[in-house]
């Protein structure tokens, strides 16, 4: 069944001039792009989004990241799309992550991992509403 998720391009990648390629192994993996845009947040923003990290010991340093440039925020969709990205992209960590996919090709660290996707459908549908207003989705 069709299933949307959301994605984010993180700085480091966007920072390296990695966007595009990135785009390209998204889309030849078969997912369409529902909705896209380029933004920067500010700290209170990420810390907004990742609030279920926030007793982590690295919230500080992961929001001071997210917030540090460019970032590609987007909505995308295929069949089983949320465990279909988690696969594309790879561990979190890329020194764990599998040959060929983005986090193992972009990836320079743990935090600075290149690429966020939505891990279930409940987060999914709080990301997609946190960065995009129902009328973007139409
Ligand atoms: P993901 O679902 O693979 O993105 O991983 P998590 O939800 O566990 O963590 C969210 C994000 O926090 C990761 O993508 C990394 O950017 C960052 N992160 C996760 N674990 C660590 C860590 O141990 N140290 C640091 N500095 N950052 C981390």
């Amino acid at each position: 069944m069709t299933q949307r998720t959301f994605s984010i391009i993180k700085p480091d990648a966007f920072r390296k001039g990695h966007t595009g390629a990135i785009l390209a192994e998204i889309e030849k993996a078969g997912f369409g792009i529902v909705a896209i845009k380029r933004l920067s947040i500010s700290k209170a923003q990420a810390e907004g989004f990742y609030y279920v990290h926030k007793e982590r010991p690295f919230f500080a340093s992961l929001t001071q990241f997210m917030s540090s440039g460019p970032i590609v925020a987007m909505v995308l969709e295929k069949d089983n799309a949320i465990a279909d990205l988690r696969k594309l992209m790879g561990a979190t960590n890329p020194a764990n992550a599998d040959e060929g996919t983005i986090r193992k090709k972009y990836a320079a660290s743990i935090e600075e991992n290149a690429i966020h996707g939505s891990d279930a459908e409940d987060t999914a549908k709080f990301e997609i509403g946190y960065f995009f207003a129902g009328y973007e989705l139409a």
